[in-house]
């Protein structure tokens, strides 16, 4: 057996919330099925309202315990346990991850799970090198005076996180929560339960405090997500999902005018210019459309390039496209691995049918891949490119979430920006060009959160992160974060 699938047919089969420092069942549970295969991989405990309020209750409690004692130095060395308890489970947080959501060994390796360990690791050093704000003034009767800032944790925060990055996503809101102070409540997706299953159990071994990081298993509307997002002792929720759901969060916090922080959908978009480097464009847009099949939600489905190139470029990332091996990841030198689940899998397809209708060219893909063994249950879809919509077309304007482009030509700068920036969404694009000059006005131009030139998905993690219009409220990443998850409160002293 390949040594990652090995490694996951020994984690936990039943999967348990983690409340006040212990693992616990519910009377309700659920099951988890591989994408790959369709079989059963685990029973999740499905959290029922009582659960979610013993988990809000244990991490207020924790608000009041030694949690609250710990200096700044101490929630650091916390964090550096954390993410050296993860480094230590390396492989099974890897066999986790591709076990539930069927991506590729190397991506969960480079990616996901190393990017899990560095959340905690920056979070620890940007707390303990964190400045504090001061301000020297001189009052209207000329007494003088010192305004200087302090942070304190916001209280509880609920965690509500996705399946596409589901370590990476949720460690990225944990690590800078308990870096403030705070306590959590951590819900990860339904369809991707182990890998936070796991780190609860490193969060216990690290030993910090009972409550301070409390987990609950299960669905969102009518389940677990919705009631931790209307339970009245939270302070506030961070999230990260569709913007559908950001939607009806907003409105279930509103009576409680809790703090929010929400990061969603997107329908990125990459601009490629005839100057280009031509290579480098193409493996960008490769990597920018199918990476972990499409579902990233800075993943690229419109392909602007400029008409001189058009065809060529068309036709290279058809060569490269068709280059890509879908399969099972524990098969050597797969690069492509399923949708998350059959669902999903329905609703991209819906897509791929919905382009024909739209009067779509298909360059490549367009269907399901055959393979003549177990992974015919799975959820597989082919990397698909399109080409000839219109602008107006839905599959141009709705994310997809999958692994499809739309490639469109363009004749001007002012032209494609406008394009470009002709949709609800405003979460990442990137342009490709090799003019200084306009890769940087450009990119001003554009009303995303993030933008890369010549480069895709690289991440600082202490520069802001989010989204405009549809794509998410607030930002997240470096002093954001800290911003987020703590109160600032202005202390002015007269000192003379
Ligand atoms: P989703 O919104 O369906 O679910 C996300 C989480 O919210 C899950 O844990 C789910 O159980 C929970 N949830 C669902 N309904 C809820 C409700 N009514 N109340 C409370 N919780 C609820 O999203 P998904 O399908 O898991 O993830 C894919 C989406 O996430 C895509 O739209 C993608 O673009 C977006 N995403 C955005 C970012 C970003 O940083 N902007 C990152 C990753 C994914």
């Amino acid at each position: 057996m390949e040594y990652y699938a090995e490694v996951a047919a020994g984690l936990p089969r039943h999967l348990r919330h983690f409340i006040d420092g212990e693992f616990v069942a519910s009377p309700g549970s659920f099951a988890k099925l591989s994408p790959i295969d369709g079989r059963e991989l685990s029973r999740v405990a499905e959290a029922d309202a009582e659960a979610v309020d013993a988990a809000v209750q244990a991490a207020r409690r924790a608000q009041r315990g030694p949690w609250r004692e710990f200096t700044t130095a101490q929630r650091a060395a916390a964090l550096h346990r954390i993410a050296d308890g993860i480094q230590q489970r390396f492989d099974e947080f890897v066999a986790a991850e591709v076990a539930d959501t069927g991506r590729p060994i190397a991506q969960a390796r480079e990616l996901d799970i190393a990017r899990g360990i560095a959340n905690f690791r920056t979070f620890a050093d940007l707390v303990s090198t964190a400045h504090s704000e001061c301000f020297e003034s001189v009052g209207a009767d000329g007494t003088q005076l010192l305004n200087y800032v302090t942070r304190k944790p916001l209280g509880v925060v609920g965690v509500i996180s996705p399946w596409n990055l589901p370590l990476l996503l949720l460690t990225w809101k944990v690590a800078p929560a308990l870096a403030m102070g705070n306590s959590v409540v951590a819900k990860p997706s339904e369809e991707a339960p182990t890998s936070a299953t796991l780190l609860a159990e490193v969060m216990r071994d690290s030993g910090l405090p009972n409550g301070v990081f409390n987990l609950v298993h299960g669905h969102g509307p009518g389940a677990a997500g919705e009631w931790l997002t209307r339970h009245p002792d939270i302070d506030a929720i961070t999230f990260t999902g569709e913007s559908r759901t950001g939607s009806t969060i907003m409105k279930a916090v509103a009576d409680g005018v809790k703090n929010i922080s929400f990061e969603l959908g997107g329908k990125n978009a990459a601009i490629v210019f005839a100057d280009a480097d031509f290579d480098a464009a193409v493996e960008g847009v490769l990597r920018s459309s199918f990476t972990n099949a499409g579902q990233v939600c800075m993943c690229t489905e419109r392909v602007y390039v400029e008409r001189p190139i058009f065809e060529r470029f068309v036709a290279a990332l058809k060569a490269r496209t068709e280059a890509l091996r879908i399969g099972s990841p524990y098969v050597p030198g797969v690069t492509t691995g399923p949708m998350i689940s059959a669902a999903h899998r329905d609703k991209v397809l819906g897509y791929l049918r919905l382009a024909v209708e739209e009067g779509a060219t298909v360059v490549t893909g367009g269907d399901v891949p055959r393979f003549g063994d177990a992974c015919d249950n799975g959820a597989f879809v082919q990397p698909t490119i399109w080409t000839g919509l219109p602008d107006s077309a839905r599959c141009v304007n709705e994310e997809v979430f999958g692994p499809v482009c739309h490639i469109a030509p363009f004749d001007a700068e002012d032209e494609v920006v406008a394009r470009v920036n002709h949709s609800n969404y405003g979460l990442a694009a990137s342009v490709w060009t090799t003019h200084l000059a306009r890769g940087h006005r450009v990119a001003q131009r554009i009303e995303t959160g993030i933008v890369w030139v010549n480069a895709w998905y690289a991440r600082d993690l202490r520069t802001p992160f989010g989204g405009t219009k549809l794509s998410g409220f607030g930002r997240e990443g470096g002093r954001h974060s800290m911003d987020f998850y703590s109160e600032l409160t202005n202390i002015c002293v007269r000192v003379a």
